[in-house]
């Protein structure tokens, strides 16, 4: 019998890819979704990048559940060996009211964790982010680590940031509470690459909009960024190396400003015209009073935090690609997918 592992937000970007690599490694899947409608989708968004094309039932099931929402959660874990818990709203722009994505990001985790106890299911890996670790004042001397926690009351805090970091800090507290469970985060950067499928997650919009030159300009911001196959691939280590359990791992290849994605893009799809000029600061933070979406960027104008993938290298044995790939890989799925404008 394969161990069977529960996927929160398998519609997800992430999730998707974390679900081949379970499934390709031999683990059955049963991936949570809001809407059941869903299902056939994602096993199609799957299928193609399976060693084995043929996809029974017993290694990729769905069930229905919402994070906001009581039902379902202990059904759905029983019988499960690992939860694996991606889901979390990630939206564009930031809502007027942060407790949209705090209250299922934070009631969320704590529901899975709950059932997760409930059902006798002690080990559990989460997908946090680095926004639960760099927002928040640069530490001395070094880049960001797995040491350091975003601040809540500083200025690029976003409530998306908040709810990364009040879920992560409560996952935590769960385990703390629980000592017979054994929890691994992983804290990805800004994670680009090939979707899977048509349902395009905020980062991959992000690289749309360079793909269609949709900004005359650029502002001058960026992210530590990487592949969304070492993510997934984090997901699996940190299933399969027990000794990671009771730690984070940053998932991060290198920085880049939103100017050299777009560089990038233009240098491997010459035949595009790509806009790569950068935005002077003013020009954003007027732009800024019309936008929401650009509002929330203003804060982290010339921001370059830097965050260390030691760990993961040291005692996951990553390698990873560079970022500049990915961000490429992005830009192709984007035309390919006729999106491009
Ligand atoms: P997606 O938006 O593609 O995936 C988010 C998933 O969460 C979807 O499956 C979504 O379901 C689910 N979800 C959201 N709200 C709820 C809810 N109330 N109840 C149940 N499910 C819900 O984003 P990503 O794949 O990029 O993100 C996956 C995880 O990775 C998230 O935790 C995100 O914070 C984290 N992350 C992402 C990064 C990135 O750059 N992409 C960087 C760092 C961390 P539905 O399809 O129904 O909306």
């Amino acid at each position: 019998m394969p161990q069977t592992v529960l996927l929160t937000g398998v519609t997800g970007f992430i999730a998707r890819h974390i679900a081949v690599k379970l499934i390709n490694a031999g683990y059955a899947v049963r991936g949570t979704l809001r809407d059941p409608a869903r299902a056939e989708e994602v096993r199609d968004a799957i299928r193609p990048e399976l060693l084995k094309e043929d996809l029974p039932e017993q290694r990729l099931s769905f069930v229905t559940l919402d994070l906001a929402r009581d039902d379902g959660w202990m059904e759905a874990l029983m019988g499960v060996d690992v939860l694996m818990h991606t889901a979390s709203p990630f939206p564009l722009a930031q809502p007027g009211d942060e407790e949209e994505l705090i209250r299922p990001a934070v009631d969320g985790t704590r529901r899975a964790l709950e059932a997760a106890r409930a059902a006798g299911v002690k080990r559990v890996i989460m997908t946090s982010s680095t926004a639960a670790i760099t927002s928040g004042a640069a530490p001395e001397g070094r880049p960001f680590d797995e040491r350091d926690w975003s601040d809540l009351d500083h200025p690029v805090t976003t409530p998306y940031n908040k709810s990364k970091t009040l879920a992560e800090q409560a996952a935590w507290d769960f385990v703390t509470e629980n000592p017979e469970m054994e929890l691994t985060v992983i804290n990805p950067g800004f994670v680009l690459g090939t979707p899977l499928g048509d349902d395009w997650n905020t980062s991959v919009q992000v690289i749309e909009r360079i793909v269609r030159s949709k900004d005359p300009m650029l502002p001058q911001f960026g992210f530590m960024t990487v592949d969304v196959g070492d993510v997934a691939e984090m997901h699996l280590r940190a299933l399969e190396r027990p000794e990671t359990a009771g730690k984070r791992y940053l998932a991060v290849a290198e920085f880049l400003w939103y100017t050299e994605m777009a560089e990038a893009i233009a240098h491997a799809l010459p035949e595009r015209k790509i806009t790569t000029r950068r935005a002077p600061n003013w020009v954003v933070r007027i732009l800024a009073l019309l936008d929401p979406s650009v509002r929330q960027i203003v804060p982290t104008l010339d921001r370059r935090d830097m965050a260390s993938n030691e760990r993961a290298m040291a005692e996951m044995e990553m390698t990873f690609r560079p970022a500049r790939d990915a961000v490429i890989d992005t830009a192709k799925a984007v035309i390919e997918a006729g999106r491009a404008g």
